[in-house]
């Protein structure tokens, strides 16, 4: 499939799954290597990192934990703008490696507050392990410890990441056609 039409948008092929697969395989390669003897606690944000989730948990070799939890629409505000709630991490963090698994960063907003709020539960460390990077949207001092492919600054759908709700299901990923 070249091309998909979800709602009302035209979106076309840009990576397809074995490109993912294989940046998968990377970020899997690495971790097994840096958090040996950690037992870290991966944390799943949903919605968007449930693909990305699942493909590197397969791949990971070494004693974890997954939890899932999601961002409220919208709570209150902070230094950096609108602050999301992060629900459902209801486990005792303290003194344990965490991995936040995110599908994209974008601006980097979600991600430094995602980390900022984790923090306050009292972990060893967070770590941030994303799927996609947006270098050029990205204006923030972000830490990424593990990434898996830097992608151009567009619109993009599929594994896992939605349009208007459409397009999570599709296994490779599609750009917006203008
Ligand atoms: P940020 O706070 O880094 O700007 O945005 C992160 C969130 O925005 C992601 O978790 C994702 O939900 C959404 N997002 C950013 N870029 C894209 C994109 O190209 N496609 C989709 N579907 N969502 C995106």
């Amino acid at each position: 499939m070249s091309r998909v039409k979800l709602l009302d948008r035209e979106f076309e092929l840009s990576i397809p799954e074995e490109t993912l697969l294989k940046a998968v395989d990377k970020v899997a390669e690495k971790m097994n290597k840096d958090l040996e003897g950690k037992n870290p606690l991966m944390v799943c944000v949903l919605n968007g990192s449930f693909m990305f989730a699942s493909d590197l948990m397969k791949r990971l070799t070494i004693p974890c934990e997954i939890s899932f939890v999601k961002l409220s629409s919208y709570s209150g505000t902070g230094s950096t703008g609108k602050v999301k709630e992060l629900i459902g991490l209801n486990e005792d963090i303290s003194g344990r490696t965490i991995v936040l698994l995110e599908d994209i960063v974008d601006t980097g907003l979600t991600i430094i507050n995602t980390v900022e709020q984790v923090k306050q539960m009292g972990p060893a460390d967070v770590k941030v392990a994303t799927m996609l990077f947006k270098p050029d949207a990205c204006k923030r001092d972000v830490k990424l410890d593990y990434v898996g492919m830097d992608i151009p600054n567009d619109f993009i759908v599929g594994y896992g990441l939605d349009y208007d709700g459409y397009g999570r299901n599709l296994k490779d990923i599609y750009t917006v056609v203008e």
